[in-house]
C-alpha cells in the first residue's frame, strides 16, 4: 500500500509518499508560497526520475495538492501509475484539543472538531484542515487520516495538565496544558523502550525533542506523564524564536511599554524571541556555534540558557516520575549537536547519568551515548514523524 503524508502549513505544504511494503519513501516534496505566488519542488526517490523545481501558481492549498498529485502520477516525474495506488493520506494536525487521544479517520465530525480547535491553534489548524479538504476534493473516496500533535499527551494526569487559574477557564474554555510534538515523543519513547529491552509497564523515559521548536516529555509506563509545551507551543524551554517559560506579567509590561496589542507582544514572544533574541545572531544552532567560536558572548549566553533549561526539565521530570531509566535526544539539535547534549547532561552524574564522550560524538543516527556503567541509559534516536503518520494511516485503513 502507498500512503501519502501531508504536513500543511499556512503558506506551505510538505509531503512524502511511502511504499508501506518496505516503509520506503518513493517521493517527497514541498509547495511553498501558497496564496502568494507558488513554488513546487518535487523529488522522486526512484532511479532515473528527474527533480521538478519550478514556480507554479498556487492561489490556495487546493491548487497545490492538485499539482502534487499531478506530479506523483506524471510520466516524467511520477512514481505511481495512477491515483488508485494511493491507499490513504495521513495528515499532521497540530491541535486535537481534549477530544482526540489517537489518530482518526477523517469524518465530518472530526473536521468539525479540528475547526473547534482553531482558537487553540490559530496558525496551524486552519491550514491543516485546508490540506485535508483539498485532498478530499482531489482524491474522492481515498481515506484521509488525521494524526494530532497533541494526542500522545492526552494521558497526562490532571496535576500535570492543569494551570492554577480559575477553574471555569478549564471547564468552559478548555484552557490547560496540551503539549505538542506528540508524534515524535511517542515514536522515540517507544524506540527507547524497544532498544533498551524494557517493558513499557514500569519504564521511565525522558524524551528531549530539540529542534527549531523544542519540547521535553516525561514518559512513564509508555504513556505521557508530563510535557513542557502548554496550551500553545510557546511554553517550555527557550527555542529558536520562542521565549519559552516566563512570568506572564512580562506580557502586560511589554505591551504597555511598546503601546502595542497583546497579540503583537505574543507574536514577538513566538517569532522574535528565544536564542535568536538573546544571541542577536540567529535562531539556527549552527550559526550560534560559529558565533561562539568567534568569541560572541551573547551567542554563548543563548546556548547556556537553552542547555540550562533543558537540564532543569530533565531534573524535574526525573523527580516527577521518581527516577529515570532512559533519556533520549532527538530532532535537528538533539540528533546533531554533541555539544548541546553534553552541556544538557553535565552535572547529572549524581542521578546516575554518565556520558560516553566518544559515543556522543555522533550525528543523526541511533546511538547509545551513555557509558557502560551509567545507571541511566542515554540515546540519540532520530525522530520520524512522517513514518509514524504513515503507519497510523495504514493501521486505520486496514482495521
Ligand atoms: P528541526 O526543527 O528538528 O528541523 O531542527 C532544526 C534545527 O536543527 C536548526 O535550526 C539547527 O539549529 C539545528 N541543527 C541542525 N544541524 C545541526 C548541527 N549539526 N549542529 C547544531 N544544530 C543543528
Amino acid at each position: 500500500m502507498k500512503i501519502l503524508v501531508i504536513n500543511a502549513g499556512s503558506s506551505s505544504l510538505k509531503y512524502q509518499l511511502f511504499d508501506m511494503d518496505n516503509e520506503s519513501i518513493i517521493a517527497k516534496g514541498l509547495c511553498e508560497r501558497i496564496g502568494i505566488d507558488g513554488h513546487l519542488k518535487h523529488t522522486p526517490m526512484v532511479d532515473g526520475k528527474p527533480v521538478f523545481d519550478e514556480d507554479m501558481s498556487f492561489p490556495t492549498h487546493s491548487e497545490a495538492i492538485a499539482a502534487v498529485l499531478d506530479k506523483l502520477v506524471s510520466a516524467e516525474y511520477g512514481v505511481v501509475s495512477s491515483m488508485e495506488e494511493i491507499g490513504a493520506v495521513g495528515h499532521r494536525v497540530l491541535h486535537g484539543g481534549m477530544k482526540f487521544t489517537a489518530s482518526q479517520l477523517v469524518t465530518e465530525e472530526v473536521k468539525e472538531a479540528i475547526r473547534a480547535c482553531f482558537p487553540l491553534g490559530p496558525l496551524h489548524n486552519p491550514a491543516n484542515l485546508m490540506g485535508i479538504e483539498a485532498c478530499e476534493k482531489a482524491m474522492p473516496g481515498v481515506p484521509q487520516i488525521a494524526v494530532f500533535d497533541t494526542a500522545f499527551h492526552q494521558t497526562m494526569p490532571a496535576s500535570s495538565y492543569m494551570y492554577a487559574i480559575p477553574y471555569k477557564y478549564y471547564e468552559e474554555n478548555q484552557v490547560r496544558r496540551y503539549g505538542f510534538h506528540g508524534t515524535s515523543h511517542r515514536y522515540v519513547s517507544a524506540e527507547a523502550i524497544r532498544v533498551m529491552g524494557l517493558e513499557a509497564e514500569g519504564s521511565k523515559i525522558i524524551t528531549c525533542h530539540l529542534g527549531n521548536g523544542s519540547s521535553l516529555a516525561a514518559v512513564k509506563d509508555g504513556k505521557c506523564f508530563d510535557t513542557s509545551m502548554g496550551l500553545t507551543p510557546l511554553e517550555g524551554v527557550p527555542m529558536g524564536t520562542r521565549s519559552g517559560d516566563l512570568d506572564p506579567a512580562v506580557v502586560e509590561f511589554i505591551t504597555n511599554l511598546e503601546g502595542c496589542t497583546v497579540s503583537e507582544t505574543l507574536t514577538m514572544l513566538n517569532k522574535k524571541s528565544g536564542v535568536l533574541a538573546v544571541s542577536g545572531v540567529s535562531s539556527d544552532f549552527r550559526d550560534l556555534d560559529n558565533a561562539v567560536a568567534e568569541g560572541n558572548e551573547r551567542a554563548k549566553l543563548a546556548l547556556d540558557m537553552f542547555n540550562y533549561n533543558v537540564k532543569k526539565y530533565i531534573g524535574s521530570y526525573a523527580a516527577a516520575m521518581g527516577g529515570v531509566d532512559g533519556i533520549v535526544f532527538t530532532a535537528g539539535v538533539g540528533e546533531n549537536s554533541a555539544s548541546v547534549r553534553e552541556a544538557c547532561l553535565e552535572g547529572l552524574e549524581y542521578m546516575g547519568v554518565k556520558l560516553d564522550k566518544e559515543a556522543n560524538n555522533c550525528r543523526g543516527k541511533l546511538q547509545k551515548i551513555s557509558a557502560e556503567d551509567s545507571k541511566v541509559q542515554v540515546y540519540v534516536i532520530p525522530t520520524n514523524e512522517e513514518l509514524v503518520i504513515a503507519r497510523d494511516a495504514k493501521e486505520i485503513v486496514e482495521a
